[in-house]
């Protein structure tokens, strides 16, 4: 077994290091200042994210993507969470399930999705569909030539900057009909009913959308009826994968600064690291990073070798759990080791600690994901979070016979 990263993964990081450090913590006061970033900002970083060759990360090349593996994703995305106020979003994946696009979806929609001249956001949520999107009420009907969409939509991260949108909804109203449907931004009928206010002063918004009889042809379906479910639960696994990585990002840099602060700041005539109270906690923090990342880093690994959708996804949700609530707690005790100043928001400690809490609700609260998990416990076993499978997939273990069946104590 040998952990030791790649040259060529060692330069990525540091590379990734570099962009967030020159690119985006310069903008990080102006998104906090103003709820957002200017067009103008928004435009330079887009530039930058061309120069520096990391738009579409998660997309293949001869989709104008970058086509990194998981674990390269893992490593962009962990220093990008590094930065406050999701200014990380200003650097784009196009939604997962776009790969399923047909030839001439990808050319209109991917490709200049890719290059940086189309946005897309990815709608789900409804005022009565949350956690459980079964309960949604947007609907598709066919009409000669196309599709007639009608329906409300919340939460829609970057819907302001977005040009379409990949709507989920059901065909006649069915939930076993669901389908995803290419929306673009300027048809009739699309209205942005409110833009709310968050906790956080992200880079983007997250507008509600109201569909009244939108008109959207034949070919602006991705996949087929019935696989709206798939696609979105793809969705979510590189989603909470992309969280995992950015809150273990997250919790470096709030330790860092908590660091730093400890050693500078005198109180009592010495500096309050070396107050025991204050060097448990910096302990603690370090700790907790560790753990995460060693999840992080094997689970990333592992998925790239499976192709075992099941427990990938399984494993994504007890990441995205463990490195959410994780961040939370890192985050608090820098805040904490701050005192006041940990409370202002001009400290990159107060904004992560407020701008991580979202990681706990957004693609699947907490409680979800523990729903999901001790589902797979109930039908898999313990083992397939308990176990030590490694990168094989279900299939290739079962093709190298009984002993390493037994070995991976999960079939499928
Ligand atoms: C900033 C932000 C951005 C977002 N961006 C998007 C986006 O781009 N696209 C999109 O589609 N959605 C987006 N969302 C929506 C997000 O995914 C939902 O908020 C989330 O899935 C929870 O749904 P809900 O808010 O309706 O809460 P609810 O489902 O109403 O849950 C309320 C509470 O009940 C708990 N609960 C619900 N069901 C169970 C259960 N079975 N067992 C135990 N507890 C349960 C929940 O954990 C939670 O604590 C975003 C949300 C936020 C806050």
């Amino acid at each position: 077994m040998d952990f030791t990263l790649s040259k060529a993964h060692q330069e990525l990081q540091a590379k990734a290091q570099a962009f967030t450090e020159q690119v985006l913590f310069p903008h990080e006061m102006e998104c906090e200042e103003n709820d957002g970033i200017s067009p103008a900002t928004h435009k330079k970083i887009t530039q930058a994210v061309l120069d520096w060759g990391f738009n579409a990360p998660n997309h293949s090349k001869e989709d104008g993507g970058q086509g990194f593996t998981i674990f390269e994703q893992t490593l962009l995305n962990e220093q990008l969470g590094r930065a406050t106020g999701a200014i990380w979003d200003a650097l784009w994946y196009p939604s997962y399930p776009m790969r399923f696009a047909t030839p001439e979806q990808k050319a209109q929609y991917l490709i200049p999705t890719c290059q940086g001249k189309r946005r897309d956001a990815y709608a789900i949520t409804e005022a009565n569909a949350g956690s459980d999107p079964a309960q949604c009420a947007t609907r598709a009907d066919k009409v000669a030539g196309g599709w007639r969409i009608n329906g409300e939509k919340w939460f829609v991260t970057v819907g302001d900057v977005a040009d379409y949108i990949l709507v989920h909804a059901h065909v006649d109203g069915d939930p076993d009909k669901s389908a995803v449907f290419f929306v673009d931004k300027n048809l009739p009928g699309v209205e942005v009913k409110r833009t709310p206010l968050y906790t956080h002063h992200f880079a983007f918004k997250h507008p509600e959308f109201t569909f009244k009889d939108v008109v959207v042809g034949e070919d602006k379906m991705l996949g087929k009826i019935g696989e709206g479910y798939q696609m979105t639960k793809d969705w979510f696994v590189e989603a909470r994968l992309g969280i995992a990585a950015r809150c273990v990002g997250g919790a470096i840099r709030a330790t860092e600064e908590a660091n730093k602060y400890a050693a500078e700041r005198i109180q009592f005539g010495q500096p309050i690291r070396d107050f025991q109270a204050i060097e448990f906690m910096l302990a603690d923090m370090a700790v907790e990073i560790m753990a995460a990342k060693s999840l992080l880093y094997r689970l990333s690994w592992e998925i790239d070798q499976s192709t075992d959708r099941k427990r990938n996804h399984a494993h994504a949700s007890a990441l995205k759990l463990h490195c959410s609530e994780m961040v939370g707690r890192v985050c608090d005790r820098a805040v904490q080791i701050l005192g006041g100043r940990g409370y202002m928001r001009e400290q990159p400690v107060e904004r992560l600690w407020r701008d991580t809490r979202v990681d706990r609700i957004w693609e699947g609260t907490s409680e979800i994901q523990r729903v999901v998990i001790s589902g797979q416990i109930k039908k898999r076993g313990l083992d397939v979070y308990t176990g030590w499978q490694g990168g094989a997939s279900a299939a290739q273990v079962q093709a190298a016979g009984p002993v390493a069946t037994a070995l991976a104590g999960v079939a499928n």
